[in-house]
């Protein structure tokens, strides 16, 4: 259950943007078996795919892929020396495998930042580095380890304890690094900036990324306007939306994507499902996801691809187009395959 962080200083508007996210999450009940702590929210990944199916099959249950995204307040200059909430803040970013970074881009007399000034440009870099010091903090240890082993292993009493290369990458697992995991950030504007898509700082901002992040992900929007766009009525969002669009589609697909996650679906009259895989997972595997017995007794896949659904909308046509596919073993499941599993039971 892969999971991405909102990280910013204080003042941003993370709360205000987790806000809106709780606002179009699943509701709870929908998930019986898992409970959500009060600082996550589980929202649908849109997708035009799954609506098509669910109009192809009108299915009595619908099932979309989801996110699941954490607020995690309390970063502050210093933090990996133990300021603000410190240590626990950073622990709680190293339990998410993707980072929101949100910057504050608005400008507001009434709202104090942390450093003063608004600027977005410092706020990277102070962000970047707590990131960076608790990373090279959680290095020291094991390279001190490393070099033990390295010295001992003249010593014939200990020498067992060297057993090549795959222990030091075990030891130096980058997955840990908290500058490792994928950043997208995210530009808080103020609305009336937004609406405009003007903000003095988006060329410096633009410049700073290159140079420390490059190919980084950005996305431009007001959390303030997507919490006034969540609570309009349907009609409202309309002209809303041919001013300026909200962004929150876009921010939930990047994160899903960040995550390095796909998914491929299974469809009938009674379910049409989305269910949540690593790229690359094999067709056992991924069958392993709706049941461990589906793994174990796994027979074949007979697959649809996606393209092929969406030409022919019918399975019958799909046969006689030849896209209908068995699969066995070592296949490699495609973003948005359609699949069905044999196996022993
Ligand atoms: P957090 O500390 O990062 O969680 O920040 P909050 O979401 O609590 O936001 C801090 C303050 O900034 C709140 O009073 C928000 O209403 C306000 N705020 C958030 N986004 C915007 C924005 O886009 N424009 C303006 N003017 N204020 C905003």
């Amino acid at each position: 259950n892969l999971r991405i962080g909102i990280v910013g200083l204080p003042n941003v508007g993370k709360s205000t943007f987790f806000n809106v996210l709780t606002k179009s999450s699943i509701p709870a009940e929908n998930f019986p078996f898992c409970t959500i702590d009060p600082n996550e929210a589980r929202v649908t990944v849109p997708d035009y795919r799954f609506d098509m199916l669910c109009q192809d099959h009108t299915p009595k249950s619908q099932i979309p892929a989801y996110l699941n995204v954490v607020d995690i307040a309390g970063l502050v200059k210093g933090a990996n020396e133990g300021q603000g909430l410190g240590n626990a803040f950073l622990s709680h970013i190293s339990g998410c495998d993707a980072i929101f970074h949100m910057l504050r881009l608005f400008k507001d007399e009434d709202i104090t930042h942390v450093e003063g000034e608004v600027d977005p440009v410092r706020d990277i870099q102070i962000i970047n580095d707590e990131l960076r010091l608790k990373d090279i903090a959680l290095i020291e240890k094991p390279l001190h380890d490393i070099e033990k082993l390295y010295v001992r292993g003249n010593d014939k009493k200990t020498q067992g304890r060297i057993r090549g290369p795959e222990k030091e990458i075990v030891i130096l697992n980058k997955y840990l690094f908290l500058t490792a995991k994928p950043m997208i950030y995210l530009m808080n504007m103020s609305k009336k900036e937004y609406l405009k898509r003007k903000s003095k700082f988006l060329m410096p901002l633009k410049q700073k990324i290159d140079a420390v992040d490059p190919g980084a992900t950005c996305i431009l929007y007001s959390a303030q306007y997507e919490l006034e766009f969540m609570d309009a009525d349907a009609a409202t969002q309309e002209t809303m939306a041919k001013e300026a669009p909200s962004q929150l589609e876009k921010i939930i697909t990047n994160g899903f994507k960040g995550l390095g996650l796909e998914y491929f679906f299974t469809a009938g009259e009674d379910e049409v499902r989305a269910w949540i895989i690593k790229k690359n997972t094999k067709a056992p595997q991924a069958a392993g996801r709706i049941h461990t017995d589906f793994e174990k007794g796994f027979i074949m896949a007979e697959v649809m691809d996606w393209e092929a659904w969406e030409q022919e909308r019918s399975e019958a046509k799909v046969k006689a187009i030849g896209r209908y596919r068995q699969q066995g073993k070592t296949y490699i499941v495609k973003n948005g395959d359609i699949i069905f599993f044999k196996f022993n039971t």
